[in-house]
């Protein structure tokens, strides 16, 4: 008899969870099979510090096939379900559409960027989901930089140096923070440049990191007031356009750095659907199961969660989450084998960590709030712990971090017309042909 086939969409935090836990829990009895477009799990709460020369790309990311034995790996971008066939269909890297059955299937596509419709936008700021936009950033930086040097325009030279961060939420303050460290560090051999670059953060709410406590949100503010990062709260953007931005409090900016943190929405693929949506990502049951189709599961940010620990609410979208729903959905799976008993999803909030760059970071393990040095060693080693490999990597880069200034480069790796604000629009591809890999029986 065929084996059963899982097939898991997404290799984030839930799916590459669940992927992990099912190949162990199965031991060969079931074909697992994992649809992403990258090859890499992308560990993204360390994409700030790409972006800000701290860390070297490579470092984010951790090798589907080198962590995950026994897990079938496809290179695609799904591109819908077909519920009732129990069929999925994606299209790989070269175009080609292809088709594949399944016995159970699990969502966790994530989320993208959210978008506001505010003109100028889409075309001018710069935003920040995966590797090439954090690359692109570092690189947008310091060519702002030094073309501040280069030119004799005084207006031109403020322009250039002012960097404008839209949204205070957790990447928001990150890229701030360290931001400010980083443009720091460029001027100082470019005298003539010394006190010019400014950082502005702006949030509709009245505080940083509005959805975090408020004694982090307070370290937080701290230190970006201390390194002259200027916090514009209860302020908006109306207008973006390639010389500068319009707030809403009638302050014209000339800049040509707006950083766009304002957070993201599920991923459009779960709307393609056509099934009961809450906040844009896919209802499902406390057993992470989509009601009425028993084989489906969805987990991470593209899922609609309910939270026991808070009844009427639906889990927030982080990696926490991610990750405990990917192991729940995979002890929930194999139940469905008849190994094990399924149970509900409940996960009580361990705390959270913002790395603020040098030697500070604001954190809450388990409540307690923390901050500055002692935080910043809960931080780091929360990350090292939480990321599923290149551990001893990534710890090499902070260490060179602290001893030595950062490469002030472009690498001019990524073009800016390859990172457009919405990824969830992938790059058009032609349609060169059609496989199908029918449902086993
Ligand atoms: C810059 C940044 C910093 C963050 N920092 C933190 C933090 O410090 N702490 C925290 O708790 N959370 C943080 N988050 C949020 C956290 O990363 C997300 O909540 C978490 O990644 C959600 O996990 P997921 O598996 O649902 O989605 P993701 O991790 O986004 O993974 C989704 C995967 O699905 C793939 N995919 C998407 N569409 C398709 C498709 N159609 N077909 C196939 N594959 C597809 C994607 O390529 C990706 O690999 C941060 C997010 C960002 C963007």
């Amino acid at each position: 008899m065929a084996r059963p086939r899982i097939v898991i969409v997404g290799a984030g935090f839930a799916g590459y969870t669940a992927a992990r836990k099912l190949a162990r829990l199965s031991r060969g009895g079931a074909e697992i099979v994992l649809i992403n477009p990258t090859d890499y799990f992308l560990y993204l709460p360390l994409l700030p510090e790409v972006a800000t020369g701290i860390l070297e790309p490579r470092r984010v990311t951790v090798s589907l096939a080198a962590t995950l034995p026994g897990v079938r790996m496809i290179l695609g971008h799904v591109d819908g379900f077909d519920l009732d066939g129990r069929m999925v269909t994606y299209r790989d890297p070269e175009g080609r559409l292809a088709t594949l059955g399944y016995h159970r299937l699990v969502i966790a596509a994530g989320s993208v960027n959210k978008l506001l419709p505010v003109p100028g936008v889409t075309e001018y700021a710069h935003g920040f989901r995966g590797i090439p936009e954090a690359l692109y950033l570092r690189d947008h930086i310091t060519r702002q930089i030094e073309m501040a040097a280069g030119t004799a325009d005084e207006v031109e030279r403020q322009a250039r140096c002012t960097f404008v961060v839209a949204g205070a939420g957790y990447t928001g303050t990150e890229v701030a923070a360290q931001g400010v460290l980083y443009t720091r560090d460029l001027v100082r051999h470019r005298p003539e440049l010394h006190g010019l670059p400014r950082w502005l953060l702006l949030d509709t709410a009245d505080r940083v990191l509005p959805s975090l406590d408020r004694r982090l949100a307070d370290a937080a503010d701290r230190v970006l007031r201390e390194r002259g990062v200027e916090l514009l709260m209860r302020t908006s953007i109306e207008q973006a356009t390639a010389a500068g931005v319009h707030l809403s409090t009638g302050v014209y900016l000339p800049t040509r750095s707006l950083i766009w943190c304002v957070g993201v929405r599920p991923d459009p693929l779960v709307a393609g659907l056509g099934l009961p949506i809450k906040e844009g990502r896919l209802v499902v049951d406390e057993f992470l199961a989509v009601p009425g189709y028993p084989d489906v599961y969805a987990i991470g940010d593209a899922a609609a969660v309910p939270d026991l620990t808070r009844p009427g609410e639906i889990t927030g979208m982080t990696a926490q989450h991610a990750v405990r729903q990917g192991a729940v959905v995979a002890r929930n799976i194999a139940a469905s084998y008849g190994r094990g008993r399924r149970r509900p999803y409940k996960h009580h909030d361990l705390g959270f960590v913002v790395d603020l760059g040098g030697l500070d970071s604001a954190a809450n393990p388990l409540g307690v709030p923390i901050k500055g040095f002692p935080a910043k060693v809960v931080t780091r080693g929360y990350h090292l712990l939480s990321m599923p490999g290149n551990r001893v990597r990534v710890a090499a880069d902070w260490l060179l971090d602290a001893l030595l200034a950062p490469q002030g480069v472009q690498l001019g790796l990524v073009p800016g017309e390859a990172v457009p604000l919405d990824s969830a629009i992938p790059e058009a591809m032609p349609d060169t042909g059609m496989t199908a890999e029918k449902q086993p029986s």
